[in-house]
């Protein structure tokens, strides 16, 4: 089936005052046929505990198991898990045939049945034509392609992606996105993708881990990292976040406070933590902001807050603003072609 369980899962580098705990006893379940993404920055320990589950990396401490069996006296060739690299790793004498069926020949899978299911492979990856060429005569984007056919032909349990989209260009990247999730879904295998690029990791993924020094911040679907993240980190490396200031006035244990902030007494989605804590902040999302001109027809029926636009930036679907405020910087995203005529000058938020 492809139950993926880690448990403990922990790895230090070097001795002494040199020693870097990489990986810092990561807990986690991964269902079968789950597509779960590691995000997080440079250096946080993504690559490691990918390494840890495909056996390429002995664990300092804790274990991977899958389907109810510790992997970690079984070496990586024996572990039913294939990995796609950044760097696609194809080799460079072989034609891409015999770079997709290079593990099914040591398998010694009978000539025709490899044939067969080599040009399966190819087919589902739109690869046919190239067969016969040579990785060095194909595009990034067709050589990743034929990494994927070479990972899949394989028929894994789990399949272990370490940022692979990263050396493709900007709108094939995208692409690759949802091809990679087509196929993933279709063939129902357990997957674990690394990147830290935050919008790969939204639009590909069914659960998002969250990962800074070495631990897990937050282990959840898309939408609740987005909306509900679990810390200041979370939030700030999500998408673009804004926060301010509050006193919390009241918090019902239950998802929701009433705080004060900007001088306005409003009620919010709370954090359970909030009602402890000592400092709070609220977190404003740019596009939940809204952008009016001073003076402007309607703007005196607002209680709204006065800043001054000091950037502007055109994207084309939107536009986005740094506002200077009594409160400080604030972003905001405006997707309103109507409010695009607001110039760094002044506005109200
Ligand atoms: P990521 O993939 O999230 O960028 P890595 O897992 O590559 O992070 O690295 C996590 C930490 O472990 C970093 O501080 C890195 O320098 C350290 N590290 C990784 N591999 C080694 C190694 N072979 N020897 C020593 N330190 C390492
Ligand atoms: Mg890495």
């Amino acid at each position: 089936v492809g139950r993926l369980q880690l448990r403990g899962l922990t790895k230090e580098f070097g001795n002494g005052p040199e020693k870097v705990t990489a990986v810092d006893a990561i807990d986690l379940d991964i269902e079968p046929g789950e597509f779960i993404t590691l995000l997080g920055p440079s250096g946080c320990g993504k690559t490691t505990t990918l390494r840890m589950i495909a056996g390429f990396e002995d664990p300092s401490g804790g274990e991977v198991v899958l389907d109810g069996r510790n992997m970690i006296d079984i070496p990586p060739n024996k572990r039913p898990m294939a990995m796609v690299f950044q760097s696609y790793a194809l080799f460079p004498h072989l034609k891409v045939r015999d770079n997709v069926g290079y593990g099914l020949k040591l398998r010694r899978l009978p000539a025709t049945q490899l044939n067969e299911e080599v040009d399966l492979a190819l087919e589902s990856m739109n690869l046919q034509q190239y067969a016969n060429r040579a990785p060095n005569q194909l595009s990034g984007g067709q050589q990743q392609r034929v990494a994927l056919a070479r990972a899949m032909v394989m028929k894994p349990k789990v399949l272990l992606f370490d940022e692979p989209l990263s050396n493709l260009d900007a709108k094939l990247r995208e692409q690759m996105r949802l091809e990679i999730r087509r196929l993933q879904r279709h063939l129902g295998i357990t997957s674990v993708y690394v990147t830290h690029d935050q919008s790969e990791a939204m639009s590909m993924s069914d659960r998002i881990v969250v990962m800074n020094k070495g631990q897990v911040e937050q282990a959840a679907p898309p939408e609740t990292i987005y909306r509900h993240p679990a810390s200041v980190f979370v939030a700030d490396f999500i998408g673009r976040a804004n926060f301010l200031d509050v006193r919390v006035i009241s918090h019902d244990g239950d998802g929701r406070a009433t705080v004060e902030v900007l001088g306005q007494r409003v009620q919010v989605p709370a954090h359970p933590d909030a009602a402890s804590a000592k400092d709070v902040v609220l977190l404003v999302r740019p596009e939940s902001l809204r952008l009016v001109s001073v003076g402007s027809h309607g703007a005196g029926d607002l209680d709204g807050h006065e800043g001054r636009v000091v950037t502007s930036v055109f994207f084309g679907d939107t536009v986005e603003y740094e506002v200077e405020t009594e409160h400080g910087k604030m972003a905001a995203v405006v997707a309103d072609p109507n409010v695009a005529d607001i110039h760094p000058e002044g506005a109200d938020v």
